[in-house]
């Protein structure tokens, strides 16, 4: 009897066998299987294949294999071997985690589903004409129909696909964008010897930290060193944080390499995926977001992450992994260079390029553009509290529009986790214990901090000046675009965050009318901050810095420093210089200093010190759980047996327990939010020990668990 044992595509961690059928060919491991589970089906990935039943398992209770998706595996062992480590370091169920790396394949099924109508197909395929006819009735539901109402669809239109009687339509090319003109630079010195470090690792695990402010040429360097890969015939990968990043992207690359350039994200349609899926062998560069390091690109032979630092690297559900550290894995797999690129490191990287474990690459100066203007920062404080552009900001911005030249305004939004601060003096509350602000409970009327668990009332008036009365951050930001329309009636202005650009085509739009000038000025929020290149941009205005350092989160400084780096990058690229002007009630801010041209990498040092003095990240491994549920004592009761679970192991195995505490977010879609936060500063044990204690385990009923490997969003 042949067997396979299927990881099956649900959040299980257990491995299932089935019976392989005769009719389905030889059976590979690595091929996905339509398999039955319950009382339904499911797809799964075979594991092995094997001719004993596990112990225990009676032969009359292993059901058959239904169908078939592919004929040859869909990694290799690299590849799988890859896959293996990343399951284990982020905890995840088998069958969850090849769902998700597999699911490019799905493009290549729904593909196969384009079939025109199969005529006089030998007997042995009439399944097919019956699924067909099904479609035809059911345009709609044509996949379902296709694989429910013939259990063995996908294997049958594969044989006669390789028989030549059904054909698959011309899948569609992605979408060409016009291309500009980009020639390759003569590099600078420090440009060549970035590339020169770069090729000199050959075929080989090497990691490169390519540290250079905006407009310093990173990019420049990574288009010649995959121009040199592409003329041995090798493919070279491009993450980019934001999908949003992808056109000027894609636009510099075409104009360089021509068509021999794919895309993927999210954005794609499936007939666009599948287009990609299909010419995955012909490609010379894929520019893609976090999944594209998914795509089994068969001659890869180097890995860029672009804006290595950003969060968005990091998949805020399901598999919370990150592509960049995932990246890093791949190559080491793979055994090729990796070069994360960045003008403001993360503190990961930048701890590992310290310790050598990375090697430093840095290009230290602007190529064409003028030195990036000081910030110059205004007070709000004397100015009342609802105001919201300053009267400096509103002269400056008056005089670039009237010079014809561009401006951006800049709204930090990712500071919705409520916090207070005193109007007449800016202080905003923190805890006694941590140096890390308090978080607002309004309902409870308490702060509430978020690392130890502290908390007290709210105060009726502010602790360090006594004076005034506290004041929720971060509201009345919604007003900025009827100012702008009411005090320049004859400038136009757009918004550019996720609510109001919500295709890719709405986006480009943007874009295009910025660079055009048709748009004299953007307000916008992160989206904005990342990679474009507008030369006519002579005024950065941030409206409101202090919102993003109200955050309940150790990373919160380093998260807000990267960002005004970058928003203040976007300035000043062309031929003019620009100013960039700071609005906030902190003058005195830690962090407002740092802001200051090409004190990067002593911002970066003074931060890593910090977090090793406090045994933060990235010296500690955290893992997070938490736990939900529409009723709060139910996910409480959770969070406490599996605290007790882990007081247990806490000293062997050489961790700290914080918890349980409510979340920042304490209630999410109608779900109460507790969490615990397991702590190894020696990032030994964690997270692979907890492993043992999460399988199989019931936290109660209605109750969820997340689990957050290196969580990088503590809310
Ligand atoms: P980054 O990726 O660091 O922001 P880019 O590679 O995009 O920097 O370079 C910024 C600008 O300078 C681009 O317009 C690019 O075409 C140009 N550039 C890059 N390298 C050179 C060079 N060696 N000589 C002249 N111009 C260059
Ligand atoms: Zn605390």
């Amino acid at each position: 009897m042949m067997l396979v044992n299927v990881a099956v595509f649900a959040p299980l961690h257990d491995v299932y066998t089935y019976r392989w059928p005769g009719h389905l060919g030889e059976p590979v491991a690595g091929i996905r299987v339509r398999v039955p589970l319950g009382r339904g089906t499911r797809l799964g990935l075979v594991l092995s294949v094997t001719d004993s039943l596990p112990p225990g398992l009676d032969k009359e209770r292993v059901h058959d294999v239904i169908d078939r998706l592919d004929r040859v595996s869909c990694y290799d062992e690299r590849r799988t071997r890859w896959l293996e480590r990343f399951r284990r370091y982020y905890l995840a169920p088998e069958g969850e985690v090849w769902e998700m790396a597999l699911a490019w394949a799905q493009a290549r099924d729904a593909a196969l589903l384009e079939c025109s109508r199969p005529e006089g197909l030998p007997e042995r395929f009439a399944p097919l004409g019956a699924a067909w006819r099904g479609r035809r009735r059911a345009l709609k539901r044509e996949t379902v129909i296709a694989r429910a109402a013939v259990p063995h669809a996908n294997w049958l239109l594969d044989q006669a696909l390789q028989l030549g009687l059904v054909k698959v339509r011309e899948a569609v090319p992605v979408m060409e964008d016009r291309a500009m003109e980009d020639a390759p630079h003569a590099l600078t010195d420090r440009q060549a010897e970035a590339l020169q470090a770069i090729m000199a690792a050959g075929e080989a695990f090497a990691p490169f930290l390519l540290f250079g402010c905006t407009g310093s040429g990173k990019t420049e360097v990574y288009l010649q060193a995959a121009s040199r890969w592409i003329e041995q015939g090798r493919q070279v990968l491009v993450l980019v944080p934001e999908i949003g990043l992808t056109p000027m992207w894609l636009q510099r690359v075409r104009s360089r390499f021509g068509g021999g350039v794919g895309v993927w994200h999210s954005g794609l349609s499936q007939r666009e995926k599948w287009s990609m899926v299909s010419r995955l062998g012909d490609i010379d560069v894929l520019i893609g977001t976090r999944s594209a390091l998914f795509l089994p690109l068969p001659r890869l032979a180097m890995i860029v992450v672009d804006e290595e630092h950003d969060a968005s690297f990091k998949q805020q559900e399901g598999i919370r992994y990150s592509a960049r550290d995932a990246a890093v894995l791949l190559a080491q797999e793979l055994k090729v260079p990796i070069v994360l690129g960045s003008a403001t490191p993360s503190l990961e990287s930048w701890r590992l390029a310290r310790e050598g474990h990375y090697r430093l690459l840095e290009l230290p100066e602007r190529i064409a553009a003028p030195v990036p203007p000081e910030p110059e920062i205004i007070d709000l404080k004397s100015l009342g509290r609802d105001v919201l552009i300053s009267p400096p900001l509103a002269e400056a911005m008056q005089k670039t529009l009237a010079r014809g030249e561009q401006l951006i305004l800049f709204l930090n939004r990712r500071g919705f986790a409520p916090a207070l601060q005193c109007c007449s003096c800016g202080h905003i509350a923190e805890c006694p214990h941590c140096s890390m602000r308090l978080t607002l409970h309004r309902r409870a009327s308490r702060l509430r901090c978020h690392f130890c668990n502290y908390a007290r009332k709210v105060a009726p008036a502010c602790e360090a000046c006594g004076e005034s009365e506290l004041l929720p951050l971060g509201e009345g930001t919604e007003r900025i675009e009827e100012w702008l329309t009411e005090k320049f009636p004859e400038h136009r202005f757009a918004r550019f965050d996720r609510d109001s650009v919500r295709s890719m085509a709405a986006l480009q739009e943007v874009l295009r009318a910025f660079s055009d000038g048709r748009i004299h000025g953007l307000v916008g929020t992160q989206m904005l901050v990342k990679g474009h290149h507008f030369p006519n941009v002579t005024l950065v205005g941030v409206l409101n810095a202090d919102l993003g350092m109200g955050l309940p989160d150790f990373r919160a400084g380093e998260r807000w420093w990267q960002q005004m780096i970058q928003v203040m990058g976007r300035c000043g690229r062309g031929e003019h210089a620009g100013r960039v002007l700071i609005q906030t009630r902190m003058p005195d801010s830690v962090w407002l200093k740092r802001l200051a041209p090409g004190t990067e990498p002593v911002v970066l040092d003074e931060e890593l010190q910090l977090r090793g003095a406090l045994g933060f990240p990235p010296y500690a491994r955290w893992v997070r759980l938490v736990f939900s549920s529409r009723r709060h004592e139910s996910a409480w009761k959770a969070a406490e047996h599996m605290a007790g679970i882990l007081r247990q192991q806490a000293q062997r195995w050489n961790v700290d327990l914080v918890g349980p505490m409510n979340c920042p977010i304490e209630r999410l879609a109608g779900r109460f939010r507790v969490e615990l936060v397991v702590r190894d500063a020696h990032r030994r044990s964690l997270p692979w020990k907890l492993a043992p204690l999460l399988v199989r385990r019931a936290f109660g009923p209605g109750v969820r668990v997340q689990l957050d490997v290196d969580p990088y969003d503590l809310m």
